[in-house]
Protein backbone atom coordinates (compact mmCIF):
# COMPACT_ATOMS: atom_id res chain seq x y z
CA UNK A 1 0.00 0.00 0.00
CA UNK A 2 1.20 3.48 -0.73
CA UNK A 3 0.74 6.08 1.41
CA UNK A 4 1.50 9.63 -0.58
CA UNK A 5 0.95 12.53 1.93
CA UNK A 6 2.54 15.46 0.66
CA UNK A 7 2.68 17.49 -2.21
CA UNK A 8 5.11 19.21 -4.32
CA UNK A 9 5.11 22.66 -3.83
CA UNK A 10 7.63 25.25 -4.32
CA UNK A 11 10.67 22.45 -4.37
CA UNK A 12 9.38 21.20 -1.30
CA UNK A 13 7.38 18.26 -0.45
CA UNK A 14 4.54 19.85 2.20
CA UNK A 15 1.85 18.87 4.02
CA UNK A 16 -1.06 19.57 2.91
CA UNK A 17 -3.45 22.36 4.55
CA UNK A 18 -5.90 20.24 4.89
CA UNK A 19 -5.93 16.53 6.58
CA UNK A 20 -8.12 14.69 3.84
CA UNK A 21 -7.50 12.24 1.67
CA UNK A 22 -8.37 10.12 -1.81
CA UNK A 23 -8.24 6.57 -2.18
CA UNK A 24 -6.92 4.67 -5.31
CA UNK A 25 -7.46 1.12 -6.16
CA UNK A 26 -6.13 -1.28 -8.13
CA UNK A 27 -7.76 -1.90 -11.61
CA UNK A 28 -7.02 -5.51 -11.95
CA UNK A 29 -8.70 -6.40 -8.43
CA UNK A 30 -10.45 -3.52 -7.04
CA UNK A 31 -8.06 -3.43 -3.86
CA UNK A 32 -6.89 -1.00 -2.30
CA UNK A 33 -3.55 0.61 -3.42
CA UNK A 34 -2.68 3.79 -2.71
CA UNK A 35 -3.65 6.93 -0.70
CA UNK A 36 -3.00 10.81 -2.19
CA UNK A 37 -3.49 13.91 -0.44
CA UNK A 38 -7.04 16.05 -1.51
CA UNK A 39 -6.03 19.51 -1.82
CA UNK A 40 -7.61 22.15 -1.48
CA UNK A 41 -8.02 25.92 -2.32
CA UNK A 42 -5.36 27.26 0.01
CA UNK A 43 -2.82 24.53 -1.88
CA UNK A 44 -3.80 26.01 -5.10
CA UNK A 45 -2.91 29.55 -3.74
CA UNK A 46 0.22 28.10 -2.36
CA UNK A 47 1.27 26.23 -5.71
CA UNK A 48 0.00 28.82 -7.88
CA UNK A 49 2.30 31.71 -6.14
CA UNK A 50 5.40 29.82 -6.21
CA UNK A 51 4.48 28.99 -9.50
CA UNK A 52 3.96 33.17 -10.28
CA UNK A 53 7.62 33.57 -8.24
CA UNK A 54 9.27 31.43 -9.97
CA UNK A 55 8.22 32.86 -13.47
CA UNK A 56 10.46 35.69 -13.92
CA UNK A 57 13.52 33.56 -13.34
CA UNK A 58 12.49 31.17 -15.63
CA UNK A 59 11.32 32.87 -18.11
CA UNK A 60 14.37 34.35 -18.52
CA UNK A 61 16.55 31.30 -18.45
CA UNK A 62 18.48 30.55 -22.01
CA UNK A 63 16.53 27.47 -23.71
CA UNK A 64 20.03 25.83 -23.70
CA UNK A 65 19.24 25.45 -20.29
CA UNK A 66 16.04 24.71 -20.20
CA UNK A 67 17.23 21.64 -22.23
CA UNK A 68 19.44 20.48 -20.37
CA UNK A 69 16.95 20.23 -17.16
CA UNK A 70 14.33 18.64 -19.52
CA UNK A 71 16.85 15.63 -21.05
CA UNK A 72 17.54 14.96 -17.40
CA UNK A 73 14.07 14.60 -16.70
CA UNK A 74 13.89 12.18 -19.59
CA UNK A 75 16.86 9.69 -18.58
CA UNK A 76 15.15 10.08 -14.91
CA UNK A 77 12.07 8.81 -16.47
CA UNK A 78 13.82 5.98 -18.23
CA UNK A 79 15.56 5.03 -15.44
CA UNK A 80 12.39 4.58 -13.21
CA UNK A 81 10.68 2.61 -16.27
CA UNK A 82 10.07 -0.05 -14.94
CA UNK A 83 8.66 0.85 -11.72
CA UNK A 84 6.47 3.35 -13.32
CA UNK A 85 5.03 0.42 -16.18
CA UNK A 86 4.21 -1.69 -12.97
CA UNK A 87 2.14 1.69 -11.24
CA UNK A 88 0.17 2.74 -14.47
CA UNK A 89 -0.36 -1.38 -14.98
CA UNK A 90 -1.55 -0.97 -11.31
CA UNK A 91 -3.73 2.14 -11.50
CA UNK A 92 -4.74 2.42 -15.12
CA UNK A 93 -5.02 -1.24 -15.89
CA UNK A 94 -2.81 -1.48 -19.38
CA UNK A 95 -1.27 -5.02 -20.04
CA UNK A 96 2.65 -4.60 -19.30
CA UNK A 97 3.64 -4.60 -23.14
CA UNK A 98 1.62 -1.42 -24.27
CA UNK A 99 2.13 -0.02 -20.92
CA UNK A 100 5.83 0.04 -20.94
CA UNK A 101 5.94 1.42 -24.19
CA UNK A 102 2.88 3.61 -24.55
CA UNK A 103 2.52 4.69 -20.94
CA UNK A 104 5.93 5.28 -20.08
CA UNK A 105 8.61 5.11 -22.87
CA UNK A 106 6.74 7.56 -25.12
CA UNK A 107 6.43 10.12 -22.44
CA UNK A 108 10.32 10.20 -21.61
CA UNK A 109 10.83 10.30 -25.71
CA UNK A 110 8.94 12.96 -25.73
CA UNK A 111 10.83 14.89 -22.14
CA UNK A 112 13.74 14.62 -24.92
CA UNK A 113 12.10 15.83 -27.63
CA UNK A 114 11.12 19.14 -26.11
CA UNK A 115 14.57 19.36 -24.63
CA UNK A 116 15.83 19.73 -28.63
CA UNK A 117 12.93 21.75 -29.99
CA UNK A 118 13.27 24.01 -27.09
CA UNK A 119 16.97 24.91 -28.51
CA UNK A 120 15.75 24.87 -32.66
CA UNK A 121 12.77 26.56 -32.17
CA UNK A 122 12.67 30.26 -33.75
CA UNK A 123 11.40 32.82 -31.08
CA UNK A 124 11.83 36.28 -32.92
CA UNK A 125 11.54 36.90 -36.20
CA UNK A 126 11.51 39.94 -38.38
CA UNK A 127 7.86 42.00 -40.55
CA UNK A 128 8.64 44.43 -41.63
CA UNK A 129 9.75 47.14 -39.22
CA UNK A 130 8.94 44.74 -36.38
CA UNK A 131 10.35 42.51 -34.50
CA UNK A 132 8.38 39.82 -33.66
CA UNK A 133 9.14 37.77 -30.61
CA UNK A 134 7.11 34.67 -28.71
CA UNK A 135 7.21 34.53 -25.24
CA UNK A 136 5.85 32.36 -22.26
CA UNK A 137 2.51 32.93 -21.94
CA UNK A 138 3.12 33.17 -17.67
CA UNK A 139 1.74 30.49 -15.51
CA UNK A 140 0.13 27.24 -16.32
CA UNK A 141 -2.33 24.99 -14.68
CA UNK A 142 -2.66 21.40 -16.59
CA UNK A 143 -5.26 19.15 -15.69
CA UNK A 144 -4.89 15.70 -17.02
CA UNK A 145 -7.37 12.39 -17.25
CA UNK A 146 -6.19 8.86 -16.36
CA UNK A 147 -6.48 7.20 -19.18
CA UNK A 148 -2.57 7.86 -20.67
CA UNK A 149 -1.71 9.63 -17.41
CA UNK A 150 2.01 10.20 -17.68
CA UNK A 151 1.48 10.95 -21.97
CA UNK A 152 -1.18 13.19 -21.19
CA UNK A 153 1.06 15.37 -18.31
CA UNK A 154 4.16 15.36 -20.57
CA UNK A 155 1.98 16.87 -23.84
CA UNK A 156 1.52 19.60 -21.21
CA UNK A 157 4.03 20.14 -19.22
CA UNK A 158 7.49 19.38 -21.25
CA UNK A 159 6.57 21.96 -24.03
CA UNK A 160 5.41 24.48 -21.39
CA UNK A 161 8.71 24.22 -19.35
CA UNK A 162 10.51 24.33 -22.56
CA UNK A 163 9.01 27.28 -23.31
CA UNK A 164 9.72 29.23 -20.23
CA UNK A 165 6.28 28.89 -18.45
CA UNK A 166 5.92 27.77 -14.69
CA UNK A 167 3.38 24.98 -14.17
CA UNK A 168 0.85 23.79 -11.11
CA UNK A 169 -0.49 20.30 -12.18
CA UNK A 170 -3.49 18.66 -11.19
CA UNK A 171 -3.27 14.54 -12.33
CA UNK A 172 -6.42 12.80 -12.38
CA UNK A 173 -7.58 11.18 -8.99
CA UNK A 174 -7.92 7.98 -10.43
CA UNK A 175 -4.28 7.67 -12.01
CA UNK A 176 -2.11 9.86 -9.78
CA UNK A 177 0.62 7.73 -8.22
CA UNK A 178 2.87 8.23 -11.87
CA UNK A 179 2.62 12.26 -11.19
CA UNK A 180 4.13 11.90 -7.98
CA UNK A 181 6.85 9.69 -9.41
CA UNK A 182 7.13 12.38 -12.21
CA UNK A 183 7.63 15.62 -9.72
CA UNK A 184 11.03 13.54 -7.51
CA UNK A 185 12.24 13.38 -10.75
CA UNK A 186 11.86 17.02 -12.16
CA UNK A 187 13.17 17.45 -8.89
CA UNK A 188 16.25 15.66 -9.20
CA UNK A 189 16.68 17.00 -12.43
CA UNK A 190 17.28 20.40 -10.63
CA UNK A 191 14.55 21.99 -11.63
CA UNK A 192 14.34 25.86 -9.88
CA UNK A 193 11.88 25.76 -6.83
CA UNK A 194 8.03 26.70 -7.81
CA UNK A 195 8.69 25.74 -11.60
CA UNK A 196 6.54 23.02 -11.39
CA UNK A 197 3.94 22.28 -8.68
CA UNK A 198 1.67 19.19 -8.23
CA UNK A 199 -1.28 19.46 -6.34
CA UNK A 200 -3.51 16.37 -6.07
CA UNK A 201 -7.40 16.66 -5.17
CA UNK A 202 -10.73 16.51 -6.89
CA UNK A 203 -11.91 18.35 -10.21
CA UNK A 204 -14.94 20.23 -8.93
CA UNK A 205 -12.57 21.76 -6.27
CA UNK A 206 -8.24 21.76 -7.54
CA UNK A 207 -9.48 22.11 -10.90
CA UNK A 208 -12.17 24.64 -10.65
CA UNK A 209 -10.13 26.59 -8.56
CA UNK A 210 -7.34 26.55 -10.43
CA UNK A 211 -9.48 27.32 -14.00
CA UNK A 212 -10.46 30.90 -11.39
CA UNK A 213 -7.66 31.63 -10.38
CA UNK A 214 -6.38 35.35 -11.42
CA UNK A 215 -2.71 34.33 -11.47
CA UNK A 216 -3.05 31.40 -13.38
CA UNK A 217 -2.69 32.80 -17.06
CA UNK A 218 -3.13 29.75 -19.06
CA UNK A 219 -5.08 26.62 -18.62
CA UNK A 220 -4.69 23.28 -20.34
CA UNK A 221 -6.95 20.32 -19.81
CA UNK A 222 -7.48 16.95 -21.18
CA UNK A 223 -10.77 15.33 -20.02
CA UNK A 224 -14.17 15.03 -20.83
CA UNK A 225 -16.24 17.55 -23.03
CA UNK A 226 -18.48 17.83 -19.24
CA UNK A 227 -15.50 19.15 -17.43
CA UNK A 228 -13.93 20.98 -20.38
CA UNK A 229 -16.58 23.07 -20.69
CA UNK A 230 -16.80 23.80 -16.87
CA UNK A 231 -12.98 25.06 -17.06
CA UNK A 232 -14.03 26.99 -20.24
CA UNK A 233 -16.61 28.81 -18.34
CA UNK A 234 -15.10 29.86 -15.10
CA UNK A 235 -11.52 30.61 -16.79
CA UNK A 236 -13.57 32.79 -19.13
CA UNK A 237 -14.17 35.13 -16.23
CA UNK A 238 -10.21 36.07 -16.09
CA UNK A 239 -9.81 35.83 -19.88
CA UNK A 240 -7.77 32.92 -19.23
CA UNK A 241 -5.80 31.42 -22.60
CA UNK A 242 -7.79 27.76 -22.25
CA UNK A 243 -6.45 24.69 -24.66
CA UNK A 244 -8.82 21.66 -24.11
CA UNK A 245 -8.38 18.11 -25.53
CA UNK A 246 -11.68 16.58 -25.35
CA UNK A 247 -13.52 13.52 -25.76
CA UNK A 248 -14.49 11.83 -29.60
CA UNK A 249 -16.79 9.45 -31.41
CA UNK A 250 -14.66 9.09 -34.46
CA UNK A 251 -15.62 6.71 -37.55
CA UNK A 252 -13.57 4.59 -39.26
CA UNK A 253 -14.90 4.47 -42.54
CA UNK A 254 -14.05 1.34 -44.80
CA UNK A 255 -15.05 2.13 -48.68
CA UNK A 256 -16.60 -0.54 -50.80
CA UNK A 257 -13.09 -1.12 -52.62
CA UNK A 258 -11.48 -1.18 -49.41
CA UNK A 259 -9.30 -4.51 -47.93
CA UNK A 260 -12.68 -5.83 -46.14
CA UNK A 261 -10.26 -7.90 -43.82
CA UNK A 262 -7.52 -5.36 -43.12
CA UNK A 263 -9.90 -2.55 -42.59
CA UNK A 264 -12.14 -4.66 -39.83
CA UNK A 265 -9.09 -5.95 -37.91
CA UNK A 266 -7.38 -2.41 -37.64
CA UNK A 267 -10.82 -0.74 -36.62
CA UNK A 268 -11.50 -3.43 -33.97
CA UNK A 269 -7.41 -3.21 -32.52
CA UNK A 270 -7.64 0.34 -32.48
CA UNK A 271 -11.47 0.55 -30.42
CA UNK A 272 -10.16 -1.43 -28.12
CA UNK A 273 -6.82 -0.18 -27.31
CA UNK A 274 -6.03 0.50 -23.41
CA UNK A 275 -9.86 -1.16 -23.14
CA UNK A 276 -11.43 1.23 -25.79
CA UNK A 277 -9.87 4.82 -22.97
CA UNK A 278 -8.40 6.19 -25.35
CA UNK A 279 -10.38 9.57 -27.04
CA UNK A 280 -9.15 8.98 -30.23
CA UNK A 281 -10.47 5.37 -30.71
CA UNK A 282 -12.59 4.71 -33.60
CA UNK A 283 -15.76 3.57 -31.84
CA UNK A 284 -17.84 3.12 -34.70
CA UNK A 285 -17.04 1.51 -38.29
CA UNK A 286 -19.05 2.51 -40.99
CA UNK A 287 -19.68 -0.42 -44.09
CA UNK A 288 -21.09 -0.77 -47.55
CA UNK A 289 -24.77 -2.17 -46.31
CA UNK A 290 -23.60 -4.80 -48.84
CA UNK A 291 -20.34 -6.06 -46.94
CA UNK A 292 -22.47 -5.76 -43.52
CA UNK A 293 -22.63 -9.66 -42.96
CA UNK A 294 -18.83 -9.94 -43.71
CA UNK A 295 -17.83 -7.09 -42.16
CA UNK A 296 -20.30 -8.29 -38.78
CA UNK A 297 -18.12 -11.97 -38.81
CA UNK A 298 -14.64 -10.73 -39.05
CA UNK A 299 -15.45 -7.82 -36.15
CA UNK A 300 -17.22 -10.58 -34.11
CA UNK A 301 -13.45 -12.79 -34.54
CA UNK A 302 -11.23 -9.87 -33.87
CA UNK A 303 -13.03 -8.77 -30.73
CA UNK A 304 -13.33 -12.49 -29.45
CA UNK A 305 -9.62 -13.01 -30.07
CA UNK A 306 -9.49 -10.50 -27.40
CA UNK A 307 -7.66 -12.17 -24.22
CA UNK A 308 -9.50 -10.34 -21.67
CA UNK A 309 -7.37 -10.67 -17.91
CA UNK A 310 -4.73 -8.56 -15.65
CA UNK A 311 -1.98 -6.03 -17.25
CA UNK A 312 0.42 -8.37 -15.43
CA UNK A 313 -1.10 -11.98 -16.93
CA UNK A 314 0.49 -13.17 -19.73
CA UNK A 315 -0.99 -13.22 -23.06
CA UNK A 316 -3.64 -10.65 -22.28
CA UNK A 317 -4.52 -7.70 -24.44
CA UNK A 318 -7.63 -6.14 -22.94
CA UNK A 319 -7.00 -5.06 -19.28
CA UNK A 320 -9.67 -3.96 -16.73
CA UNK A 321 -11.07 -0.25 -17.05
CA UNK A 322 -9.74 2.27 -14.46
CA UNK A 323 -12.49 2.26 -11.86
CA UNK A 324 -15.37 0.47 -10.88
CA UNK A 325 -17.15 3.96 -11.45
CA UNK A 326 -16.30 3.71 -14.83
CA UNK A 327 -16.88 0.77 -15.46
CA UNK A 328 -20.32 0.83 -14.14
CA UNK A 329 -21.14 3.58 -16.53
CA UNK A 330 -19.75 1.10 -19.78
CA UNK A 331 -22.34 -1.35 -18.95
CA UNK A 332 -24.93 1.02 -18.83
CA UNK A 333 -24.05 2.12 -21.87
CA UNK A 334 -23.74 -1.76 -23.09
CA UNK A 335 -27.41 -2.42 -21.15
CA UNK A 336 -28.79 1.03 -23.20
CA UNK A 337 -27.91 -0.91 -26.00
CA UNK A 338 -29.77 -3.50 -26.09
CA UNK A 339 -33.03 -1.88 -24.45
CA UNK A 340 -32.71 0.53 -28.18
CA UNK A 341 -32.28 -2.66 -29.74
CA UNK A 342 -29.48 -2.80 -31.49
CA UNK A 343 -28.05 -5.62 -32.29
CA UNK A 344 -25.58 -7.49 -30.35
CA UNK A 345 -22.89 -9.13 -32.67
CA UNK A 346 -20.38 -9.98 -29.41
CA UNK A 347 -19.71 -9.24 -26.24
CA UNK A 348 -22.52 -7.82 -23.29
CA UNK A 349 -22.96 -6.70 -19.60
CA UNK A 350 -21.88 -10.10 -18.25
CA UNK A 351 -18.81 -9.46 -15.90
CA UNK A 352 -15.66 -11.82 -18.38
CA UNK A 353 -15.25 -15.28 -17.00
CA UNK A 354 -12.45 -15.98 -14.20
CA UNK A 355 -11.78 -12.27 -13.60
CA UNK A 356 -12.68 -11.96 -10.14
CA UNK A 357 -13.22 -7.90 -8.95
CA UNK A 358 -11.46 -5.71 -11.02
CA UNK A 359 -13.35 -3.85 -13.21
CA UNK A 360 -13.38 -6.05 -16.28
CA UNK A 361 -15.52 -5.86 -19.39
CA UNK A 362 -16.09 -7.63 -22.28
CA UNK A 363 -14.92 -6.60 -25.96
CA UNK A 364 -18.21 -5.79 -27.24
CA UNK A 365 -19.63 -5.19 -30.72
CA UNK A 366 -22.68 -4.04 -31.83
CA UNK A 367 -24.58 -3.13 -35.16
CA UNK A 368 -26.41 -0.04 -34.47
CA UNK A 369 -29.20 2.94 -36.07
CA UNK A 370 -26.88 5.90 -36.56
CA UNK A 371 -29.33 7.94 -34.36
CA UNK A 372 -28.52 5.10 -31.15
CA UNK A 373 -27.48 6.06 -27.91
CA UNK A 374 -24.17 3.49 -28.79
CA UNK A 375 -23.64 5.23 -32.35
CA UNK A 376 -23.90 8.78 -30.81
CA UNK A 377 -22.02 9.05 -27.66
CA UNK A 378 -18.67 8.28 -26.10
CA UNK A 379 -18.51 5.21 -24.06
CA UNK A 380 -14.66 5.43 -23.34
CA UNK A 381 -14.78 1.38 -23.25
CA UNK A 382 -14.30 -2.00 -25.51
CA UNK A 383 -17.42 -0.85 -27.51
CA UNK A 384 -17.60 -1.03 -31.50
CA UNK A 385 -20.87 -0.01 -33.05
CA UNK A 386 -20.29 -0.89 -36.85
CA UNK A 387 -23.15 1.14 -38.86
CA UNK A 388 -24.12 0.05 -42.37
CA UNK A 389 -24.39 2.85 -45.33
CA UNK A 390 -25.69 3.22 -48.65
CA UNK A 391 -23.10 5.36 -50.39
CA UNK A 392 -20.16 6.97 -50.00
CA UNK A 393 -21.38 10.64 -49.45
CA UNK A 394 -24.00 8.90 -46.71
CA UNK A 395 -20.91 7.14 -44.74
CA UNK A 396 -19.29 11.11 -44.71
CA UNK A 397 -22.34 12.60 -43.40
CA UNK A 398 -22.53 9.80 -40.97
CA UNK A 399 -19.19 10.21 -39.73
CA UNK A 400 -19.67 14.21 -39.12
CA UNK A 401 -22.71 13.94 -37.65
CA UNK A 402 -21.74 13.97 -34.23
CA UNK A 403 -20.65 16.99 -31.70
CA UNK A 404 -17.06 15.52 -31.97
CA UNK A 405 -14.41 16.01 -34.65
CA UNK A 406 -11.16 14.49 -32.79
CA UNK A 407 -10.33 11.55 -35.23
CA UNK A 408 -11.08 8.81 -37.75
CA UNK A 409 -10.21 6.57 -40.40
CA UNK A 410 -10.57 5.92 -43.99
CA UNK A 411 -9.96 2.79 -45.95
CA UNK A 412 -10.19 2.27 -49.46
CA UNK A 413 -8.34 0.52 -52.89
CA UNK A 414 -6.67 3.47 -53.47
CA UNK A 415 -4.62 6.14 -51.26
CA UNK A 416 -6.38 8.78 -53.47
CA UNK A 417 -10.03 7.95 -52.83
CA UNK A 418 -9.52 7.66 -49.64
CA UNK A 419 -7.38 10.78 -49.58
CA UNK A 420 -10.75 12.57 -51.10
CA UNK A 421 -12.89 11.75 -48.11
CA UNK A 422 -10.49 11.56 -45.37
CA UNK A 423 -10.55 15.99 -46.70
CA UNK A 424 -14.18 15.53 -46.03
CA UNK A 425 -14.17 14.70 -42.83
CA UNK A 426 -14.29 17.55 -39.86
CA UNK A 427 -12.15 16.33 -37.59
CA UNK A 428 -8.10 17.00 -35.72
CA UNK A 429 -6.81 13.80 -37.83
CA UNK A 430 -7.35 11.01 -40.18
CA UNK A 431 -5.50 7.93 -40.70
CA UNK A 432 -5.56 6.57 -44.33
CA UNK A 433 -5.15 3.24 -45.20
CA UNK A 434 -3.39 2.39 -41.82
CA UNK A 435 -1.57 5.33 -41.62
CA UNK A 436 0.66 5.15 -38.70
CA UNK A 437 0.25 7.42 -35.72
CA UNK A 438 2.72 10.00 -35.80
CA UNK A 439 3.98 12.55 -32.28
CA UNK A 440 4.63 15.04 -34.40
CA UNK A 441 1.92 15.77 -36.14
CA UNK A 442 -0.84 18.38 -34.62
CA UNK A 443 -3.37 16.71 -32.35
CA UNK A 444 -6.73 18.05 -31.24
CA UNK A 445 -10.09 17.96 -31.69
CA UNK A 446 -12.83 20.30 -33.79
CA UNK A 447 -15.87 21.13 -32.51
CA UNK A 448 -17.02 19.70 -29.32
CA UNK A 449 -13.82 17.69 -28.96
CA UNK A 450 -11.40 20.71 -27.71
CA UNK A 451 -9.36 23.63 -29.24
CA UNK A 452 -5.52 24.02 -29.48
CA UNK A 453 -3.28 21.43 -30.29
CA UNK A 454 -0.68 19.01 -29.06
CA UNK A 455 2.46 17.27 -29.90
CA UNK A 456 4.97 18.17 -31.60
CA UNK A 457 5.88 21.94 -32.39
CA UNK A 458 2.15 22.79 -32.57
CA UNK A 459 1.87 21.83 -28.97
CA UNK A 460 4.47 24.31 -28.32
CA UNK A 461 3.61 26.90 -29.47
CA UNK A 462 0.31 26.84 -27.87
CA UNK A 463 2.43 28.32 -24.84
CA UNK A 464 3.67 31.18 -26.22
CA UNK A 465 2.70 34.36 -26.64
CA UNK A 466 3.27 36.79 -29.86
CA UNK A 467 5.04 40.41 -28.87
CA UNK A 468 5.39 42.57 -31.58
CA UNK A 469 8.46 45.62 -30.83
CA UNK A 470 8.33 48.06 -33.10
CA UNK A 471 12.05 49.19 -34.89
CA UNK A 472 12.77 52.80 -36.06
CA UNK A 473 14.61 51.08 -38.86
P1 LIG B 1 -12.76 14.04 -16.47
O1 LIG B 1 -13.23 15.21 -17.23
O2 LIG B 1 -13.67 13.44 -15.48
O3 LIG B 1 -11.43 14.40 -15.66
C1 LIG B 1 -10.29 14.96 -16.28
C2 LIG B 1 -9.58 15.83 -15.28
O4 LIG B 1 -10.41 16.95 -15.01
C3 LIG B 1 -9.32 15.17 -13.94
O5 LIG B 1 -8.10 15.63 -13.42
C4 LIG B 1 -10.48 15.66 -13.10
O6 LIG B 1 -10.20 15.66 -11.72
C5 LIG B 1 -10.65 17.05 -13.63
N1 LIG B 1 -11.99 17.61 -13.45
C6 LIG B 1 -13.17 16.95 -13.35
N2 LIG B 1 -14.18 17.83 -13.18
C7 LIG B 1 -13.61 19.07 -13.18
C8 LIG B 1 -14.13 20.38 -13.04
N3 LIG B 1 -15.43 20.61 -12.82
N4 LIG B 1 -13.27 21.41 -13.09
C9 LIG B 1 -11.94 21.22 -13.29
N5 LIG B 1 -11.40 19.99 -13.41
C10 LIG B 1 -12.22 18.93 -13.37
O7 LIG B 1 -12.27 13.00 -17.54
P2 LIG B 1 -11.65 11.57 -17.28
O8 LIG B 1 -12.79 10.67 -16.93
O9 LIG B 1 -10.50 11.64 -16.37
O10 LIG B 1 -11.08 11.21 -18.74
C11 LIG B 1 -11.85 10.70 -19.72
C12 LIG B 1 -12.26 11.76 -20.72
O11 LIG B 1 -11.12 12.44 -21.20
C13 LIG B 1 -12.90 11.18 -21.94
O12 LIG B 1 -14.03 11.95 -22.28
C14 LIG B 1 -11.85 11.29 -23.02
O13 LIG B 1 -12.31 11.34 -24.32
C15 LIG B 1 -11.16 12.53 -22.62
N6 LIG B 1 -9.78 12.53 -23.14
C16 LIG B 1 -9.48 13.35 -24.19
C17 LIG B 1 -8.22 13.36 -24.72
C18 LIG B 1 -7.86 14.24 -25.88
O14 LIG B 1 -6.68 14.47 -26.10
N7 LIG B 1 -8.81 14.76 -26.62
C19 LIG B 1 -7.24 12.54 -24.20
C20 LIG B 1 -7.58 11.71 -23.15
C21 LIG B 1 -8.86 11.73 -22.61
Amino acid sequence: MIERTTLYIGGHWLTPSSAGTLQVTDSNTGDLFATIPAGSEADVNAAVSAARAAFPGWSQTSSADRAKVLQKVSDGLLKRGDALTRLIATEVGTPLRACSLVQVAAPANSWAYYARLAQQFDYEARVGNSMVVREPVGVVAAITPWNYPLHQITQKIAPALASGCTVVLKPSEIAPLNAFVLAEVIHEAGLPPGVFNLVTGLGPLVGEALAAHPEVDMVSFTGSTRAGKQVSRIGSETIKRISLELGGKSASIVLDDADLAKAVQATVSHCYLNSGQTCAAWTRMLVPRDRLDHARELARQAADSFVVGSAFAEGVKLGPLASAAHRDRVLSYIRLGLEEGAELVTGGPEAPAGTGDGYFVRPTVFVADPRSTVAREEIFGPVLTIIPYDSEAEAVNIANDTIYGLSGAVWAGTDDRALGVARQLRTGQVDINGGRWNPLAPFGGYKQSGQGRENGIYGLEEFLEYKAIQLRA
